[in-house]
């Protein structure tokens, strides 16, 4: 009998496992909205996002003409410093690994001298997490406008912590004026990036037996035309995307639907029209907010059936994993970039480990060199078997070998820094640890993954397995 083939995903379409999850034993999938269901241009929606909020700005009196937005000048995971003024990206124990202020990159003598004592803390309120990939814009008005209040272009009474705010409100108010969600209603196609695997992958999910929830935070209009442009068109007959599903929650006001009961509202007709709905939910109905004690009572599911599909770090899944124990799959579309990046790299990659094994094999032997001198002059311990003018004269080589060694580390070292973007490197990794956001995510997120359909490719039958932490001596 012929062997059945095996059919491992490419890299970029695996699901990423940081707790044991067996889709089986999944009665229901809730799916996050925006940069979840749909993926957009993210260049395209937040230049349109950082442009809105200029505008906003000026018309406060704000010094911000003549600003331009740049789409590579942060990454997602980046933390603003609101007491410096400053964005650093920081390692997995908070240790801050690089940093710019305003727009101009500290170097390190000056990261260390602001940075040595500090350990980033994103529950106090110095410290504000990029957490999804609609904060670039605020990102970037945020350090662009620190270059002005340096430059004494706004009243000094503002402090860093003014300059926020005026960035948050105006960037809050592009979100929730209907103008750019209008636009892109009208322009679909300049906004979104289309994945013609989506539909696919649900339905595979569908027919495996799991109930599909959407839980959004956007309104009805935008959820529906949004929605109707991913998937009607890639859907078998005339099924569409309300076929789909068998809840939707729209203006979900997530996290708050997680932890607090909150009323729902039933959607009457495609106009937008509620009503107050009393009673247990109707499948196949649209909800306006709602709570999630709501969603397991009325599916007769428990927490560890549900799992929740998002991409903010905190609204999606933190808070999902922390009070409900749903488990919880975040979507992290530079997952795919960084996984090509590090691939390509891959055979610098391995001299550069090669030449640091050399290097920390040199430096041991400078060690030993180095204490049996110590001892020799001290006159204690064993006496070593070579003279000091020999002990010396071999120390001197390695520290040559060690200097040359270095000059060959550097540029790969470096290199490996900036993968993906020169500033920031990549969104996983902070110098040679794992990043603030990767502990986020190990904490927060049962799976991770770079887009939905890469349920499609793992099935929905997949018994996704824990690596396991591995520890530095290797067990
Ligand atoms: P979800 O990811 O599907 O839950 O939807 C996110 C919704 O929140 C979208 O409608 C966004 O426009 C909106 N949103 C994202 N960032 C902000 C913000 O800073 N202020 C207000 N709304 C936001
Ligand atoms: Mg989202």
């Amino acid at each position: 009998m012929p062997k059945d083939p095996i059919l491992t995903p490419p890299p970029e379409r695996r699901i990423y496992c940081n707790r044991t999850l067996n889709l089986r034993s999944i009665k229901a999938v809730g799916f996050d909205m925006d940069y979840t269901l749909v993926h957009y241009r993210v260049a395209e929606w937040e230049r349109q996002a950082y442009e809105r909020a200029r505008r906003g700005l000026a018309a406060r009196g704000w010094p911000v003409e003549g600003l331009e937005f740049d789409p590579e000048f942060v990454t997602l995971g980046l933390i603003l410093d609101l007491e410096l003024g400053n964005i650093v990206k920081a390692n997995r124990f908070g240790y801050v690994t690089r940093a710019c202020h305003g727009t101009r990159m500290v170097d390190f003598e000056e990261q260390r001298r602001l940075y040595s004592r500090v350990l980033v803390d994103v529950g106090s309120p110095r410290w504000v997490a990029m957490d999804t990939l609609f904060s670039l814009s605020e990102v970037s008005l945020f350090a662009q406008l620190v270059d002005r209040f340096d430059a004494g272009a706004t009243s000094a009474a503002t402090g860093y912590l003014g300059v926020h705010r005026a960035v948050r409100q105006s960037i809050d108010e592009v979100h929730l004026l209907d103008q750019l969600k209008a636009e892109i209603m009208d322009d679909p196609d300049r906004f979104v990036e289309l994945d013609p695997e989506l539909p696919l992958a649900l339905l595979d999910l569908k027919h495996a037996g799991k109930r599909l929830l959407v839980i959004t935070n956007s309104e009805w209009t935008y959820t529906q035309a949004m929605l109707s442009y991913v998937l009607d068109a890639f859907l078998p007959g005339s099924m569409t995307w309300r076929d789909l599903f068998d809840l939707v929650f729209v203006g979900a006001r997530k996290p708050t639907f997680w932890t607090a009961p909150s009323p729902a509202f039933a959607l009457v007709d495609n106009s937008g029209l509620l009503r107050p709905h009393a009673g247990p939910l109707v499948l196949g109905g649209v909800y306006h907010g709602g709570h999630a004690g709501q969603v397991e009572r009325d599916l007769a599911l428990a927490g560890e059936e549900i799992l929740y599909v998002g991409d903010h770090i905190y609204a999606d899944v933190y808070v999902t994993k922390d009070v409900l124990r749903w488990r919880t799959a975040l979507v992290v579309r530079e997952l795919e970039r960084e996984l090509q990046a590090v691939n390509a790299f891959r055979s610098q990659q391995a001299e550069l480990s090669r030449l640091m094994e050399e290097k920390a094999a040199l430096e041991h032997q400078y060690s030993v060199l180095r204490v049996a001198l110590q001892r020799h002059e001290g006159g204690y311990g064993d006496s070593p078997g070579r003279r000091p003018e020999t002990l010396r004269r071999r120390m001197g080589e390695l520290r040559t070998e060690l200097t040359r060694l270095d000059a060959r580390i550097a540029p790969l070292a470096q290199a490996a820094g900036e993968l993906v973007n020169p500033r920031w490197g990549t969104v996983m990794r902070a110098g040679n640890d794992k990043s603030h956001l990767v502990r986020q995510i190990e904490r927060a997120a049962d799976v991770y993954m770079a887009r939905v359909s890469c349920f499609l490719h793992e099935t929905p039958f997949a018994y996704l397995r824990s690596t396991g932490g591995s520890l530095p001596h290797g067990t």
